[in-house]
């Protein structure tokens, strides 16, 4: 069960993803407004095993320090992302947010690593070039792309740790690879598909 919640005032796709059968769950990019998000947990009567982070900007990461509070769950990351979640200017949270964020995950991840809540596994691709540490989220045929890929579009490169050069090579080569039925829910906006982004994005 998937469901976009979407917050503050980027209009960042948060996603709570959670797996029917034993109601375990994780929550994607909580961005803003906690308790937003916390209301779509309790109307699941979902038990929220993991917060999970595509990358490390403030618009995607505000509501991290409360829910990580309100439920007592790791946080998980790449590793290359560290010193963006450590660095209020790297995150962009100083000049973005109300106040400045920095704190550390509690498991940091690399390629092809993964992770279970329910009957459901999370895959991790890394896919650098919007961050050094971007990352996509893969379970069953739907990926969670942060600022990755988008619908018609790429993530912005010219902030701390972008290469526009290096996204579009993690995008060619990780993300449209996947089966052309795999579903994309990006950051921000629509959703998609990795055959439509194959046909249809003009950065690629
Ligand atoms: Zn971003």
């Amino acid at each position: 069960m998937i469901e976009r919640i979407v917050v503050g005032k980027f209009a960042v796709n948060c996603f709570f993803v959670m797996c029917d059968e034993t109601k375990e769950a994780v929550i994607i990019d909580p961005g803003a407004q906690a308790n937003v998000i916390d209301r779509q947990v309790k109307k699941h009567e979902a038990k929220v095993k993991y917060i999970v982070l595509t990358h490390g900007h403030g618009d995607h990461i505000g509501a991290v320090e409360e829910l990580k509070a309100l439920y007592n769950v790791p946080v998980i990351a790449s590793e290359d992302e560290d010193d963006m979640l450590q660095n209020p200017d790297f995150n962009e949270s100083s000049r973005i947010c109300d106040h400045a964020i920095s704190f550390t995950a509690d498991q940091y991840v690399r390629d092809e690593d993964e992770l279970t809540f329910g009957n459901k596994t999370m895959k991790f691709i890394m896919t650098p070039g919007h961050t050094k540490g971007g990352m996509c989220i893969h379970i069953d045929d739907h990926l969670f792309t942060g600022d990755t890929l988008f619908n018609r579009s790429v993530g912005r490169t010219d902030l701390y740790g972008g290469s526009h050069q290096t996204l579009i090579s993690s995008i060619a080569f990780k993300l449209l690879r996947l089966d052309d039925e795999t579903k994309v829910y990006p950051g921000h906006g629509a959703m998609s598909t990795i055959g439509f982004e194959r046909e249809h994005n003009p950065f690629m």
